[in-house]
């Protein structure tokens, strides 16, 4: 027999498509947003529960689908807003007429809407692709959508989905770009229990300070430039502000928030000799061009674009942010008023050891005598292999005598890294971690998302002794901090675990998170390198690294001292030879 072929029923080409419109939460979420923005919103209110997998609902004040027209509205190819068959000039953020289908195939979806002109709203709902008969319903003015139990009827798409909490960081950063591109709309964002942002229409400036968060956006550099008629407007971070994620970069094409590889990669090369590798730039920029120098009918999600002068587009980004960051930073004082005198050629440069081996015969004689501190040793009692302490120099490194006759170098800041990193895990492992309140709450500032992130990691931080609780969208309030830490900068502590929660995508095991956090926090105890040390505390350091194990590399792995023996020494003076 000859295969057959057959045309494939409604649902099941409306589940196909599901699969490539909407692959998680995230991706209805953008799709029902951009109807709203598309309708001529004013305010837009998104509440997501379980991570949008259980509920979204999207409510919008624009324009409403009138009663005839809901049928349509969730009928595949059906769309209010391609004007422009041949597909180059369009204006809207939708035009696939897919949307909706796809989601009513995938999951229960409901549609509330009220046109102007209506005394009352209506319903109709969609259930795995059966579509209910449209009914009266309470509802002002505006459209209300419920997506409900997603890919319940597509079971094969729900076992790809991650956990509750990264499926909503992703929705939850799909509203934040949307929000970004739409500044002139006021946006509401609720997730779970959380209201992450509840922003008023307002300037693009200070959307971009409420939503990546005040301190930052205080860093920020105005950017514009224009090539032609591409015209590029937005802030950019100095290369000082880096990020261990890309989670603080929008770009905005025509009002589209977009996920572009050309733009990320334009805006790489741009810092690329001024941001430490596996760092990234913090920027918001918006790129308008016409329409028609523009194809966003490259995939159906509509992240990706195809610029008709794709070299052109790079050039104007990449010039655009070197020139802002050569331009030096004023801070609105008197301008100097003559540049500093140039140091006399004749003058010593500083030594620089790393690129010259042992320099000493250049050491500058004003510059005053480094070590300090020049103790006589008591007689080193022979069960402290590590020896008493002689001096420390560059207010950094502890000088010992060991008992035979070795010369221990200790670099204070990795020891003590790693002595309090130990102390935190025996402590943590025995169920105890002390916490210490603080006496006088921190409040810290955060982008809304990272704030999200770490208050979902509040209760495994408990238990590490760092009680932080939400304090309105964006801030965190720190009440207590691990008493092994003494007084730590809890806003910089806190900056640097929600960076530490971030650096890798796949939803990481407790145990992990905990791990890195344990490190984190002994990273902030330490005693800084730089800081004078007196004969006791140095003497206090080397007893217990004796009694630590695992005390001989800090936790990022460099070794926390050096111990040179006689042996050493002589053949380092030739005396010996190798
Ligand atoms: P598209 O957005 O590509 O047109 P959709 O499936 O997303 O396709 O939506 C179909 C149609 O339903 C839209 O063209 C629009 O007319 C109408 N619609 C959808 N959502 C809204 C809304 N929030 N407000 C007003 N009209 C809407
Ligand atoms: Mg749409």
């Amino acid at each position: 027999m000859l295969p057959q072929i057959r045309r494939l029923a409604e649902t099941t080409v409306n589940r196909i498509a599901a699969g490539e419109v909407i692959e998680r939460p995230a991706a209805a979420v953008k799709e029902l947003v951009e109807n709203a923005l598309d309708a001529g919103a004013q305010r837009i209110e998104v509440i997501l529960a379980g991570g949008g997998i259980e509920r979204i609902e999207i409510i919008d004040d624009g324009c409403g689908i009138a009663q005839e027209q809901l049928a349509l509205a969730i009928e595949r190819h059906a769309t209010s807003k391609l004007a422009d068959e041949a597909l180059v000039r369009i204006t809207t953020l939708g035009f696939r007429g897919e949307a909706l289908p796809s989601i009513g195939a995938a999951a229960k979806l409901t549609l509330i809407s009220r046109t102007a002109g209506q005394d009352s709203a209506y319903r109709i709902n969609v259930s795995g692709g059966a579509v209910s008969e449209v009914s009266p319903a309470p509802g002002v003015k505006g459209t209300r959508a419920i997506v409900e139990d997603l890919f319940y009827a597509t079971p094969a798409r729900r076992k790809f989905l991650r956990s509750p909490r990264a499926e909503a960081e992703a929705a939850e950063r799909t509203v934040w770009r949307l929000a970004l591109a739409a500044p002139h709309v006021a946006f509401r964002l609720v997730s779970g229990e959380r209201v992450l942002f509840d922003l008023p229409a307002q300037t693009e400036g200070a959307r971009v300070a409420a939503l990546f968060g005040r301190e930052t956006a205080a860093a920020l550099l105005p950017l514009e430039a224009e090539r032609e008629d591409v015209r590029l407007t937005g802030l950019i971070g100095p290369a000082s502000l880096s990020r261990a994620t890309m989670g603080l970069q929008s770009f905005v094409v025509n009002g589209r928030p977009v996920q572009d590889p050309l733009l990320r990669l334009s805006l790489r090369l741009a810092y690329r000799d001024v941001m430490p590798a596996g760092r990234h730039a913090v920027a918001a920029l918006r790129l308008t061009l016409p329409d028609e120098a523009l194809d966003v009918n490259v995939h159906p999600a509509k992240t990706e674009l195809r610029f008709a002068d794709q070299n052109g587009v790079r050039s104007l980004v990449i010039g655009a942010i070197t020139r802002t960051l050569e331009r030096p930073v004023t801070l609105g004082l008197a301008p100097v008023a003559a540049p500093a005198p140039r140091l006399p050629l004749s003058a010593p440069p500083l030594p620089s050891y790393a690129a010259r081996g042992f320099a000493e015969a250049e050491l500058a004689l004003v510059a005053p005598p480094a070590a300090r501190q020049i103790f006589t040793p008591p007689a080193p009692a022979s069960d402290h292999p590590l020896g008493a302490p002689l001096a420390q120099i560059l207010d950094t490194y502890i000088l010992a005598a060991a008992p035979d006759g070795s010369l221990v170098i200790v670099d204070q800041h990795a020891a003590h890294e790693r002595l309090t990193e130990e102390r935190l895990r025996a402590e943590f492992t025995e169920g105890r971690v002390a916490s210490q309140p603080l006496l006088v709450p921190v409040v810290v500032d955060f982008p809304p998302i990272e704030a999200a992130r770490l208050l979902a990691e509040a209760e495994p931080l408990a238990r590490l002794g760092l009680e932080i609780e939400a304090f309105g969208p964006g801030a965190i309030l720190v009440r207590a901090v691990p008493a092994a830490l003494k007084n730590p900068d809890a806003a910089g502590l806190l900056r640097d675990l929600a960076g530490e929660f971030a650096e890798s995508d796949a939803p990481l095991a407790l145990e992990a998170r905990l791990d890195a956090a344990l490190a984190r926090l002994a990273c902030h105890r330490s005693i800084r390198a730089g800081r004078r040390l007196a004969q006791e505390e140095m003497s206090a350091l080397l007893r217990e690294m004796e009694a630590t194990p695992r005390a001989a590399t800090c936790s990022h792995g460099r070794p926390t001292f050096l111990k040179l023996s006689r042996v050493d020494l002589e053949t380092m003076f030739g005396r010996r030879g190798i």
